[in-house]
């Protein structure tokens, strides 16, 4: 009797020891192994760009930061986004896009939405429990993870949320102020687990921009690395309707070709891609083809430059200011931004403290400073302040 006990005990020591310590350990260590910076920081750049980087409000358009375990007022030596780096890199204004389920054996050609590798690493970093059901769940979770760090930040952190939060952002910071904001994206409308009610819930929790999908098909329509391909359904229709209505921003990352050519049709206000590349430089179904990047520009929207390899085929400051002076080219300057996707299971070329590298490549190629204003950020800035609602 007594040797049953004693190893009951063990068992159960066991079990604790590996939800406590080896699970959270796991989680970690594949946050530091796919979250990857090509340059590890501290990076340097002449006097002139970063007095120019300074005075910008720098905004980036896809992070996955929510994904994983690390304390965002916390400067971490992994990963590739907190708000010390931010601070540091004067990346002034961060979409936090939350992922809510991603396939098995990912790639950019053909995923079903049968498995998921969310689900354990959920439980390893012991998200409620009810996320581990629920893809709302995921999403709402995420959105509360950054309140909590906005709350503990004694007003270095603010989410901006309206038209309104934006203005006294945008002040603050030409006040002088060093402060730091990000606002709530969805990547893959996956969340809203075919109910168009959960619209109105994600806007409650601060959400203010949605992809139709990630790497599968949703209710929604077709990914471009999903099966059917397909085009936006009527479902998708509506709810983007809503979101308009509402002043939530529509994003097209990820959407298959024509499902990106059905919002374009549809859409009232400017449409985002909030990280991608283009075809012209770097040919595959992850980037827009030159037809898709007029559209864009035509709603008055911006395309987010992304800084891993599929998107741009480099992994440099260089290769990512090559990809947006094409789309400068294309349609001029006004409908370009960054979309780094930071935490997004990829490589970049540095981490949140080097966005002074983009300003002074910029300045190397030919661009003016207002032009570099509008491209690290104005673009973007201008866009929110178009989309978003006038005050909660
Ligand atoms: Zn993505």
């Amino acid at each position: 009797m007594k040797k049953i006990k004693i190893f009951a005990v063990i068992i159960a020591a066991v079990i604790l020891a590996l939800y406590y310590i080896a699970l959270p350990d796991y989680a970690s260590h594949m946050d530091a192994t796919i979250n990857k910076a090509k340059t590890p920081p501290p990076y340097a750049v002449s006097a002139a760009a970063q007095k120019l980087h300074n005075s910008l409000i720098v905004a980036d358009l896809h992070s996955d930061f929510l994904l994983w375990n690390r304390d965002f007022l916390k400067k971490n030596d992994y990963g590739l986004v907190d708000l010390p780096r931010m601070q540091e890199g004067n990346l002034s204004l961060q979409a936090f896009t939350v992922v809510s389920k991603v396939p098995k054996n990912l790639n950019i050609y053909r995923n079903t939405g049968d498995s998921d590798q969310i689900t354990l690493l959920a439980f390893a970093e012991h998200w409620p429990t009810k996320s581990l059901f629920s893809l709302k769940q995921r999403a709402l979770y995420q959105s509360r993870k950054l309140h909590q760090f906005a709350k503990r930040s004694n007003g270095q952190f603010v989410i901006i949320k309206t038209k309104a939060d934006l203005a006294s952002f945008i002040a603050a910071r030409k006040a002088g102020k060093k402060i730091t904001a990000g606002f709530l994206g969805i990547e893959g409308a996956q969340v809203l687990e075919g109910d168009i009610a959960n619209v109105k819930v994600m806007y409650d929790a601060d959400f203010r921009m949605m992809a139709a999908t990630h790497f599968f098909d949703t209710k929604l329509g077709g990914s471009a690395h999903g099966v059917s391909h397909g085009g936006l359904t009527d479902f998708g229709r509506k709810v983007f309707q809503q979101m308009e209505k509402r002043g939530m921003l529509i994003d097209v990352a990820h959407g298959s070709p024509a499902l990106i050519d059905d919002v374009l049709k549809m859409a009232t206000s400017p449409v985002v891609d909030s990280h991608t590349g283009v075809r012209g430089i770097c040919d595959n179904p992850r980037n827009l083809t030159d037809d898709q990047i007029r559209g864009i520009a035509r709603t008055g929207g911006v395309v987010g430059v992304g800084f891993w390899k599929i998107a741009t085929c480099g992994l440099s400051p260089t290769a990512i200011v090559r990809t947006i002076k094409y789309i400068v080219k294309l349609v001029g300057v006004d409908y370009v931004g960054l979309g780094s996707d930071f935490d997004g299971a990829i490589e970049a070329p540095f981490d949140a403290s080097g966005m002074a590298l983009i300003t002074q490549e910029l300045m190397k190629q030919g661009f003016s400073d207002q032009d570099i204003r509008k491209i690290m950020g104005g673009n973007t800035l201008r866009v929110l302040a178009q989309v978003l609602p006038a005050k909660d």
